[in-house]
């Protein structure tokens, strides 16, 4: 199974809290206004890499996490959802999603609802440019939540300083 890839981000520590390895994936559909990477909407962007390879590239750096962003992962869900199957069982690495369908939407939508398990964070909602703020961490507009679904943030995530919506 492939996930079409814009880029692979090694050890960076703009997409979550600590050093992360960062899978930026093609296709966007929610064209949002002002979107800071909109060369990432084309669907057939990218390149191909298999799950295996993706996992090969992720369990070699021992100290990142994972991170997945874009375009929006979930509209290569069935993908993605391996990926982050193989990364749980495989390693013991948290997984942070960035996406622009909001909690509600992906929990409506069986489909999509299928990756969640696997992920500890999602970072969820369109940008909004009209209530865009530099300010916020990890975020572009307050709409986005950081979602934490499994329960306690993570040490490093600095509670206090971001918005943390714990489901369960
Ligand atoms: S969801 Fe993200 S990548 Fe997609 S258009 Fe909105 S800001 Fe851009």
């Amino acid at each position: 199974m492939d996930i079409r890839v814009l880029d692979i981000l090694h050890q960076t520590m703009a997409d979550g809290p600590g050093f992360r390895t960062a899978i930026y994936c093609a296709g966007c559909l929610h064209h949002c206004k002002g979107c800071h990477n909109p060369q990432s909407w084309d669907m057939a962007g990218g390149k191909p890499m298999s799950v295996d390879e993706l996992l090969e590239i992720i369990k070699a750096d021992s100290m990142s996490d994972v991170t997945f962003s874009g375009g929006d992962p979930f509209y290569q869900v069935d993908a993605f959802t391996e990926l982050a199957r193989r990364i749980k069982e495989e390693t013991n690495k948290t997984i942070w999603c960035w996406t622009g369908f909001t909690y509600e939407e992906i929990m409506a939508d069986a489909h999509l609802a299928k990756m969640l398990p696997y992920l500890d964070v999602l970072v969820d909602g369109p940008f909004i440019l009209e209530q865009r703020d530099t300010t916020l961490l990890f975020r572009g507009s307050p709409n986005q939540r950081i979602i934490y679904l499994k329960g306690e943030p993570e040490d490093d995530a600095a509670p206090g300083t971001v918005p943390l919506v714990k489901l369960r």
